[in-house]
């Protein structure tokens, strides 16, 4: 079954180039043009991936990311203007799973969603549970201690790297590498927000703190029990 793309773009122009690129790589696409019924679609239509862009009529491409991250995992792809490095990451710590910048090309687009679907599908159906937590790859579902975390696809990936090797230090460039096979430009950083908010939701589930810890100079690690 083919997967579907939706397209929060205000300039008809581009959405349209999007959507024949798309179409022709096998994917169906929606386009909204406002940022105004996009959490009632999302919601509706439970779409494969959102390539949203930031500046948006109606309501900000950040604030939508916020709100949909409070309800779904889906993958996200803010298009966006705005280079600077502070909203680049703002977007990351909201839950956006990658950016794209203005001018892009559409082929490269078309490139990265196959890329992170790939990677998606990478990752075997059902890892044993291992350090208290257990990862289901087809619903991209992680439960530590029994229960749910609710993580983004990268944060997902980066906890599956992490339990490959429980024990083992991961520096970032390591992570890095299993999350972006394509090189486009990202930053290290990201892999910190991304550790940053795993924290976070292992500890309001679990009231775990130390279970990712950092290794001072050389990157990141899941403790045994
Ligand atoms: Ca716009």
């Amino acid at each position: 079954m083919g997967k579907t793309i939706l397209i929060v773009e205000d300039e008809p122009k581009l959405a349209a180039l999007l959507v024949d690129y798309l179409a022709h790589d096998g994917f169906d696409s929606h386009c909204l043009a406002d940022g105004l019924g996009v959490v009632d679609w999302v919601k509706k239509h439970a779409p494969d991936l959102i390539l949203m862009d930031v500046m948006l009529p109606g309501r900000d491409g950040l604030a939508l990311c916020r709100e949909i991250r409070e309800f779904s995992a889906v993958p996200l792809f803010l298009i966006t203007a705005r280079i600077a490095e502070s909203d680049r990451l703002h977007g990351l710590e909201i839950g956006a799973d990658d950016y794209i910048c203005k001018p892009y090309s559409p082929k490269e687009v078309v490139a990265r969603i196959k890329a992170l679907f790939r990677r998606v599908n990478g990752f075997s159906a059902q890892l044993p549970s291992i350090a208290g937590f257990s990862l289901n790859k087809e619903r991209l579902e992680a439960h530590y201690e029994n229960h749910l975390l609710e993580l983004t696809p990268k944060e997902f990936r980066v906890l599956a790297v992490l339990l490959d090797k429980p024990g083992k230090v991961y520096s970032r460039a390591a992570l890095m590498d299993c999350l972006y096979e394509d090189d486009h430009d990202v930053l290290d950083r990201a892999i910190d927000t991304h550790i940053k908010n795993l924290r976070r939701k292992i500890q309001d589930a679990s009231g775990k703190k130390e279970v990712i810890t950092s290794v001072y100079g050389m990157g990141y690690k899941i403790e045994i029990c």
